[in-house]
């Protein structure tokens, strides 16, 4: 990396738990200062080299020479991006994950950093490539410390998160084989640095998405009853579809449903043939997300029919509800104590993530992680504080030493 590349951050923030790990005789010593200047330039060059889902090629290059200047080897995949790697200690134990995903998404960028993606129309909108820095730090840490690892730690970086299709890929690929446990986390703005947010059960959505086509009769607009309204037929639906969440749903539990997006007619004095309807589910369990899902079809068939109009559904299912585990998500909390990180109780988010495909595996703990920022995920003028990344890569590193034994 050129060197300016350390002027904004020379002298900056010097991580407090440094002086502590080096103390710590069972760790090799462990200069946080210098591996946190490393890490900043590559999350920068991420940031400005950011790819959309399934096209992440050069982004899978950067990450395996990364690897391989630290003389971490890369395993063998079927996947065309995405990178994946062990790290495993003389002696015998589990094997466990750490995961990161590496995709961008296509926003422009409106940060006015000096360093802003050089991709128009593309931009780390997500944080991605603060999540791939802080694994590759995680992982430069646990190959400093190989000999005394009791078992292997498999590297997940994992394309095409933003998709939804990447990490069911991941495991179709066999690199969840074998493996016991998985760690990973997302930045959030909302939560500041030097904390993270970690909790047992449900803590990001089910994501379910819907297209209704509402098939009717067409007619002159002055001549109603010559034909079968789909306009009418679909504004009643969107209404009916609301009475879901308020009637059907357990007040104790939660879901939403949105419809997004309404489309009809081409002009005022014509009643279409068909109307069509889009949007999404939200749930955090399974049993609501299937009583949603067949409410949702039995009102659409049924207010649609009360008109003469026939509804045809169409249903994409995405990732499932991610429900972390008791048992390593009290492994995870520990492991941010050491790192010196507040542990807060994070609201669940209604967003969706493909990190729940892997706990419908194998147990694991996904973690908010404090990155401080005015923007939300996937606006233009998204930021992270860089000093997040040198704590998330020793979380990572000590989240997985303890899930080792
Ligand atoms: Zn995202
Ligand atoms: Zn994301």
């Amino acid at each position: 990396m050129p060197l300016d590349y350390w002027r904004n951050i020379e002298g900056a923030y010097p991580y407090q738990t440094a002086k502590t790990i080096e103390d710590d005789s069972e760790h090799n010593p462990l200069n946080l200062l210098s591996l946190e200047k490393e890490l900043i330039a590559i999350r920068r060059h991420l940031h400005q080299y950011p790819e959309l889902s399934k096209e992440e090629f050069e982004t899978t290059d950067f990450i395996a020479k990364c690897l391989g200047e630290k003389g971490i080897p890369i395993r063998p995949t079927s996947l065309k991006t995405g990178v994946f790697a062990d790290i495993a200690g003389e002696s015998e134990g589990p094997a466990i994950a750490l995961r990161a995903d590496i995709d961008a998404l296509p926003i422009e960028e409106k940060t006015g950093l000096p360093y802003a993606s050089k991709k128009k129309g593309i931009m780390h909108a997500c944080g991605h490539d603060f999540h791939t820095a802080a694994l590759l730090g995680a992982a430069f840490l646990l190959k400093e410390n190989q000999d005394s690892l009791k078992g292997k730690v498999r590297l997940l970086f994992q394309p095409a998160e933003e998709s939804g299709a990447g990490a069911a890929k991941v495991i179709a690929d066999g690199q969840l084989d074998g493996i016991e446990a998985v760690i990973g986390l997302h930045n959030k703005p909302d939560i500041p640095v030097g904390a993270v947010g970690l909790k047992t059960g449900p803590l990001m959505a089910a994501v379910d998405r819907f297209k209704v086509a509402i098939q009717g009769k067409g007619a002159h607009a002055a001549l109603p009853h010559n034909g079968f309204d789909p306009i009418v037929g679909a504004s009643q639906l969107i209404v009916a579809l609301q009475t879901i969440v308020s009637r059907n749903v357990n007040p104790l539990k939660s879901a939403i449903v949105t419809v997004a997006k309404i489309e009809g007619g081409s002009t005022w004095n014509v009643i279409p043939d068909t109307a069509v309807i889009e949007g999404t589910v939200r749930t955090f369990d399974s049993e609501v997300r299937e009583q949603v899902k067949q409410r949702f079809l039995s009102v659409a068939e049924q207010i649609s029919s009360a008109f003469s109009l026939k509804a045809n559904v169409k249903w994409i299912s995405g990732p499932p509800p991610l429900c972390n585990d008791t048992a390593i998500t009290e492994i995870a909390k520990a492991a941010a104590h050491k790192a010196q990180l507040q542990v807060i109780s994070p609201d669940p988010s209604t967003a969706g993530e493909d990190f729940a495909y892997y706990l419908e595996h194998i147990p694991g703990s996904f973690a908010f992680f404090g990155t401080g920022g005015d923007h939300d995920w996937h606006h233009p003028a998204f930021t992270i504080d860089e000093t997040a990344i040198i704590k998330a890569s020793y979380f990572l590193y000590e989240s997985a030493r303890r899930l080792l034994g």
